[in-house]
């Protein structure tokens, strides 16, 4: 007989079952275990369904860690024991048969939100229940004085039936009576305990103000305190307590013995401990992990006057190559392996070692002298990655990348700090990796305010942020404007205008290029056609563009160009590409094709810069190219008199060059009338530049090119 497959809500029952099973017997509760089971159903049903949500919230975990506390599953071993169960079952029953790796990384995370969330609960717990044994000490206080005052045998049953541990003692500290759950924390004999004093029992961790409170109570000063404090069992370990110590006063009122009353915190305690450690440490590696290591950081960086910190934040080079290729395993053993050598290198005081996550990890190091420190440590971890890590047989070589920063305390936040160890750390990256750099500050304002515009840029174009600048072109021969070139400025919110050079780079490498690039040409065209209708008079005027080497690449150039010229009603001939002469070095057939198609519709094609990419002069007649425009750099060489004679036979040279092959000549950066001068006896055909007009508003150009036509 085959049995039905059994559906997911039947996976999840059982695993209830075995989850109720394992914990019912170490909880207090006065279900019945059926009953208990029906209760962690639905605490069952939330892991399941965070374990396969679409987005992973580990709060669930959370969740659940503080239902088992309210559900009185508040013995230390409940929870291990329901982690024991969640890490075996859980996605056995609930993982569906989604990928093993990310459920068993999702079932691990939940594990340590239980854990967090199971010591939140507790400690809030806890709390209340200070409060409430608070309260009993004053009930049991008016309780034995009335019970001294009244009736002996009230009194012991009072004494006696007491869960807590109760103690009375003289004013001198001479110990008179113990109770039996006293004596049963202490794991004492009545005889041991009787005839001791009181302040014999202090303990190395006693708080400071433990002995004052007690003195200003004996004094008469002080009815009752309340403290958590340790003592010395007869044994020599530790038993922690809640301690609430009262004043009793005789009939008139005078200070006459003091109650002691004390619950044990032992247990807790511990538990709290390992549940912080938990908190507090890299399950992996062991390694402090990273709230950890802000909580030290922080402290480093707030400490006094004179005080200084050095931090070298190291990622491992090509680990996932490592990973990717001999699997997750391996990766792990190789991070194990690095944190051990790491933690190796951090051992003086004031020194620590901490796991970020993946393969990044940090070393502190704290104290006065910490400029030459930080050198130290970070060559030590340079050496101790040197031999290669064995696994499975093989050598593996592995190095890294530190980003170190290093300077007095009290002047940035931990945050701070390690954004610019990270982008240090890049740095030391891009430079070839297996090295490490110093944080510089003028670096890091760089590489911040370029990230911050790189994740600015996409929405700028959607807020209209850019805008459009025209730069005149100007016949040499008789000074009339016939065209100009469209450049494009970003108005950023906090920056002010910025120009292309600060962020066309950031566009090409996102790739915001393409919609950039084609909302200028649309713009230009658009107001090249503007230009003729409204001053047909002034001859008809051309507009240049700039063309990135990413949009040549990109399929839709020629189809949006055509699109775009045609919607706006201009004529193929009235606009001109700008191509840098670097984007075309080398170029092949295919990247020439769309410009050859936009040559063949009458686009004209400039190959911009030029002269700065050493292109093979004889290289030109293969180019769909029609003007070539001189880069600023020839202009510069003109602007002594006499010019450099070298200088004007390379551009007479170029000039002669070009025309031979039906080239224009276009000279850029004119910034003097004798260049311009200078330039036309070359025979330079257009030329562009400060001594003309900046680049400015459209209606400037017109400006200008009315008084041309006119004058
Ligand atoms: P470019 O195409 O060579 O543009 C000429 C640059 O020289 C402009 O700088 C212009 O302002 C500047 N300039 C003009 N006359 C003079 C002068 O007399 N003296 C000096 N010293 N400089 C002069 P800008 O506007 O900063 O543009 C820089 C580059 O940014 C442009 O070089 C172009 O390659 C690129 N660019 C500008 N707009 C765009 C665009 O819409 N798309 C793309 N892909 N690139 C653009
Ligand atoms: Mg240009
Ligand atoms: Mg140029």
């Amino acid at each position: 007989m085959t049995a039905e497959p059994d559906g997911p809500e039947d996976r999840l029952r059982r695993f209830a079952t075995i989850w109720s099973r394992a914990v019912f017997p170490v909880t207090s509760t006065s279900l019945t275990r059926p009953e208990f089971e029906q209760q962690l159903v639905p605490l069952a049903r939330r892991l399941s369904d965070a374990l396969r949500a679409r987005t992973f919230e580990a709060s669930e975990g959370q969740a659940v860690g503080a239902a088992l506390v309210a559900a009185h599953c508040t013995d230390p071993e409940a929870l291990s024991r329901a982690l024991d169960c969640v890490d075996a079952y859980l996605v056995l029953y609930c993982g569906e048969d989604g990928p093993q790796e990310a459920l068993r990384t999702r079932s691990a995370r939940l594990q340590h939100a239980i854990a967090a969330g199971f010591a939140q609960a507790l400690r809030e717990r806890t709390l209340a229940e200070q409060e409430a044994i608070s309260q009993a000490a004053l009930n049991a206080r008016s309780a034995v004085a009335e019970a001294l005052h009244a009736s002996e045998a009230r009194f012991r049953a009072v004494f006696e039936g007491a869960a807590i541990g109760i103690g009375i003692a003289d004013l001198e500290g001479n110990v008179l009576q113990v109770n039996g759950a006293l004596l049963r924390m202490f794991g004492g004999s009545e005889q041991s305990m009787r005839g001791r004093k009181v302040q014999e029992w202090t303990h190395p961790e006693d708080a400071p103000q433990v002995w004052r409170l007690y003195e200003e109570l004996v004094r008469g000063e002080r009815e009752h305190y309340h403290v958590e404090k340790a003592f010395y069992r007869p044994d020599g370990t530790a038993l922690w307590t809640n301690l609430t110590v009262s004043l009793l006063r005789d009939a008139d009122g005078e200070p006459q013995y003091q109650l002691a009353l004390m619950e044990d915190t032992t247990e807790r305690r511990l538990l709290n401990l390992r549940l912080r450690y938990e908190a507090t440490h890299d399950a992996l590696t062991g390694l402090p992990n990273r709230t950890l290591f802000f909580e030290r950081l922080e402290k480093a960086l707030s400490a006094g006057e004179g005080q200084r910190f050095g931090l070298c934040y190291l990622d491992l080079d090509g680990f996932k190559t490592i990973n990717d290729s001999l699997g997750h395993a391996a990766g792990d053993r190789l991070l194990v392996e690095v944190a051990d050598r790491l933690q190796s290198c951090a051992t003086a005081p004031g020194e620590m070692v901490a796991r970020l996550g993946g393969d990044e990890f940090v070393a502190l190091t704290t104290g006065l002298d910490t400029e030459r420190e930080v050198d130290a440590l970070a060559d030590r971890i340079m050496n101790a990655l040197i031999t290669p890590v064995r696994i499975d047989g093989r050598e593996l070589t592995v190095r890294g990348s530190i980003g170190i920063v290093e300077g007095p305390a009290g002047e940035r936040g931990p945050a701070e700090v390690l954004r610019s160890a990270d982008i240090t750390m890049y740095r030391a990256k891009s430079a070839g990796g297996n090295r490490f750099e110093l944080a510089d500050p003028e670096a890091d304002a760089r590489a911040i305010t370029r990230h911050g515009l790189t994740t600015a840029l996409p929405a700028a174009l959607d807020r209209g942020e850019f805008f459009i600048e025209y730069q005149p072109l100007v016949h040499l021969g008789d000074g009339s404007v016939r065209g100009a070139e469209a450049l494009v400025r970003w108005l950023h919110p906090q920056h002010g205008v910025l120009g292309p050079d600060r962020f066309i780079p950031l566009a090409e490498h996102t790739g915001l290029i393409v919609p950039l690039g084609r909302w200028v040409l649309e713009q230009s065209v658009r107001q090249a056609r503007a230009w003729q209708e409204r001053h047909a008079n002034a001859g008809p005027l051309r507009i240049n563009v700039n063309l990135s080497p990413c949009q040549l690449t990109h399929p839709g150039l020629v189809q949006d160009t055509v699109d775009i010229l045609e919607r706006e009603g201009l004529d193929a001939d009235a606009l001109c590409l700008e191509v840098t002469e670097s984007a075309l070095i080398g170029a092949d057939d295919d990247l020439l094709k769309p410009l050859r198609r936009l040559a063949e519709m009458g686009v004209d094609i400039a190959l911009d810069d030029f002269g700065t990419g050493y292109s093979n002069l004889a290289n030109l007649r293969r180019l769909p190219v029609s003007i070539l425009k001189l880069d600023r750099s020839f202009t510069q060489g003109m602007q002594q008199f006499p010019a450099d004679p070298v200088d004007l036979k390379i551009v007479e040279g170029i000039v002669s060059l070009a025309h031979s092959l039906d080239l224009a000549v276009t000279v850029e950066g004119v910034e003097t009338g004798a260049q311009a001068e200078q330039l036309r006896i070359l025979g330079c055909d257009t030329a562009q530049g400060w001594y003309y007009a900046r680049p400015g508003p459209p209606d400037r150009l017109h400006e200008l090119a009315l008084v041309d036509a006119t004058g």
